[in-house]
């Protein structure tokens, strides 16, 4: 089954193509099926709920089955923020390098770092029947940068079972762990019966 994946982050993208091979679903970018991704202003309060109104929409757009990941970083500190803001963090079509430098920047001075990756996978149908499914994984925000692997965020992301950032970690073993593939696994079960 062919299903059009909601997202221009080459990231995500590579990450869930990897994520769901194997499983009934194939995900594709709209472009190559000639369909335009749909402008959507992700405005919701929640990620499941950008996640719904992104994969809604494309599936609503193209006549087809719509796959959407919305995903961020809560630190504690910061009362879960950026959370659903991640990626304009540092303001409107920041670069990753910006919201990570602002994030370490913001935190320089406390040693209370710990934080989460969240992520919301929402596949829709045509018609509007959608589910969705949550992962999460817990860490800390390093004092620096380090390693080159992953994207976003994860240069800054700490795992201290690992003594590593994610961006340290091989793409395998993010694969392993990280809030996508949780919200994947979680996904991948309840697909049969949608
Ligand atoms: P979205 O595209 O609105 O869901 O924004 C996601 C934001 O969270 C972007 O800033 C991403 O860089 C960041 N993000 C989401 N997932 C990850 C991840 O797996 N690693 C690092 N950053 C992530």
């Amino acid at each position: 089954m062919i299903v059009l994946i909601a997202t221009r982050n080459r990231g995500k993208l590579e990450e869930l193509q990897a994520l769901f091979r194997g499983s009934p679903m194939e995900l594709v970018l709209p472009e190559s099926r000639g369909v335009q991704m749909p402008v959507v202003n992700e405005d919701m309060g929640t990620f499941k709920d950008n996640a719904l109104k992104k994969a809604k929409a494309l599936a609503a757009a193209s006549g087809q089955w719509a796959l959407a990941d919305d995903s961020g970083l809560e630190v504690d500190i910061l009362g879960g923020a950026p959370g659903i803001r991640s990626a304009r963090f540092a303001g409107a079509g920041a670069s990753d390098e910006a919201n990570t430098r602002k994030l370490l920047k913001v935190l320089r001075s406390t040693r209370k770092r710990r934080a989460r990756f969240k992520c919301v996978l929402a596949l829709a149908k045509p018609g509007g029947e959608s589910i969705t499914a949550e992962g999460s994984l817990e860490g800390e925000i390093a004092v620096k940068a380090s390693g080159e692997g992953g994207f976003g965020y994860d240069p800054i992301f700490f795992l201290p079972q690992y003594g590593r950032t994610l961006a340290d970690l091989p793409f395998s073993e993010k694969q392993r762990l990280s809030h996508r593939a949780r919200a994947a696994e979680k996904l991948r079960t309840l697909i049969p019966t949608f």
